[in-house]
């Protein structure tokens, strides 16, 4: 395909598809990679973290050929000012399969829909992977924060996230109300009165598809078990149904002893239960109780896979436990596509001020990485990082956390990681 205003690289090779069902790409030495900066403080994050993917990935002999694309602020400068997420910035993502983006803003309120909603759901990446784990210096305010090494998996596409909803005093959402209480017989239910009303999809193919995914990742990288999150005994036939359907995943589709589905987990203790040594666990656990066993008991915990808004909540929950927004890394996949992504937003306070942190875009990286099997590269990422927060050598947010740290700005923190890769490698 040829692009208008992308910056389309002389030299690389397209990543393609291997088994689209079985999420297997082919990596070239050379991959071409699209990145989208961001807003805000994309605009300090995004130079800084390619800069450090860069030398990571030639410290390990690999090389990236970085195609920029534009979304939010900066293509409504290219291609004017209604467009904010260009046909071509998708296209790029979805042809070239792997792709990384800093934050894009979304006004409250009014105005246009969250760029990133539009793009995971365009390019169905049906699951928001965030690994969590503590690095050594980060400030915490955890007792043992060096437990927390959770990966949770949030559905993507669907739950109050799918955007089915009626605003207060319009006839549409009259119409819902009328539907509800006089064909379905919920007449003493709603408040009288101007209301609001939005549904709450939860199907088999999106709980079955993600929970499947966060099964095969557990395999995959040697994980203990995999907690089924939801709120399934006030919604029954969503949540509820959400936990049923991921324990059928885990009955029917892997043998027992690789995979076992422990009986009634949400009500009995598992003491008795015969677990065949070396299976994944899958339980079920509901999400209210969840989010005091993440603090009380996080080294109970592996992998989460969760609905979308549990998902939301609990990763940005088990996030602040190991030193918050500036760290948390993050990632959307697809059927052998993948998104990397960091949990903040663009702190438009903090934009263009060379103050942010680059690490969490820097980790997305490293799961990218991980995706892309360079895992010497993700692994050297890990380390340097590592080495420099723990040399004291940190960002205003971490800084004002610590009584002995260096303040340093965003671009002289890249510097100080990039010493750490030469180092290390
Ligand atoms: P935010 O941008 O994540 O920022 C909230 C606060 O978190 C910042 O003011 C800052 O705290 C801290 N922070 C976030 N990222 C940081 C970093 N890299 N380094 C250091 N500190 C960091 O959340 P928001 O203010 O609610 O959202 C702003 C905009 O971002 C909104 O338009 C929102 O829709 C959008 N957003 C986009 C994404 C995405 O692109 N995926 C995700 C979330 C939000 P201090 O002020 O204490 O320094």
């Amino acid at each position: 395909m040829s692009y208008d205003k992308i910056e389309v690289p002389d030299s690389g090779q397209k990543i393609e598809v291997e088994d689209e069902e079985n999420d297997e790409i082919s990596v070239p030495d050379e991959p071409i990679i699209p990145i989208i900066h961001g807003d805000g403080i994309g605009t300090d994050v995004g130079p800084a973290a390619q800069r450090v993917l860069n030398a990571a990935a030639q410290a390990t002999g690999r090389e990236i050929s970085w195609m920029r694309a534009y979304a939010g602020e900066s293509a409504r400068e290219r291609y004017g000012e209604d467009v904010n997420l260009p046909d071509e910035t998708v296209e790029a993502v979805r042809e070239h399969r792997v792709a990384i983006k800093g934050p894009l803003t979304t006004p409250v309120g009014a105005g246009f829909r969250s760029l990133n909603v539009a793009l995971r759901q365009t390019l169905d990446l049906f699951a928001n992977v965030r690994p969590t784990y503590y690095l050594d210096g980060v400030p915490s305010p955890m007792k043992a924060p060096g437990e927390m090494n959770m990966v949770t998996f949030r559905e993507n596409t669907e739950d109050v996230y799918a955007g089915i909803e009626w605003e207060h005093d319009t006839d549409e959402v009259e119409q819902v109300r009328e539907f509800v209480e006089d064909e379905m017989g919920f007449d003493e239910t709603m408040h009288d009165g101007p209301i609001g009303i939005g549904l709450k999809p939860i199907s088999e193919k999106g709980s079955k598809r993600l929970v499947r995914r966060a099964i095969d990742y557990a395999l995959e990288h040697d994980r203990e078990k995999v907690t089924l999150v939801h709120k399934g005994n006030i919604m029954k036939f969503t949540e509820g149904q959400f936990g049923t359907w991921g324990m059928e995943v885990a009955n029917e589709e892997y043998p027992d002893d690789e995979v076992f589905a422990a009986p009634d987990s949400l009500w009995e203790e598992q003491d008795e239960v015969d677990i065949p040594e070396d299976a994944v666990v899958i339980e079920e656990r509901l999400a209210d109780a969840m989010l005091q066993w993440m603090q009380l008991r996080t080294d109970e915990f592996d992998v989460l896979a969760m609905p979308n808004l549990n998902g939301d909540y609990l990763s940005d929950a088990a996030g602040a436990q190991i030193g918050g927004l500036g760290i948390a890394p993050g990632g959307n996949f697809g059927k052998a596509r993948m998104l990397a992504e960091p949990v903040h937003g663009s702190a438009p306070k903090r934009a263009g001020q060379n103050m942010a942190n680059p690490t969490a875009l820097i980790l997305s990286g490293r799961l990218m990485f991980d995706y892309l099997d360079w895992d010497e590269a993700a692994d050297l990422l890990r380390d340097a990082v590592e080495e420099t927060i723990s040399a004291g050598k940190v960002t205003y947010d971490l800084e004002r956390q610590l009584d002995d740290a260096e303040k340093l700005g965003t671009r002289e923190y890249a510097d100080e990681i990039i010493g750490n890769i030469e180092k290390l490698s």
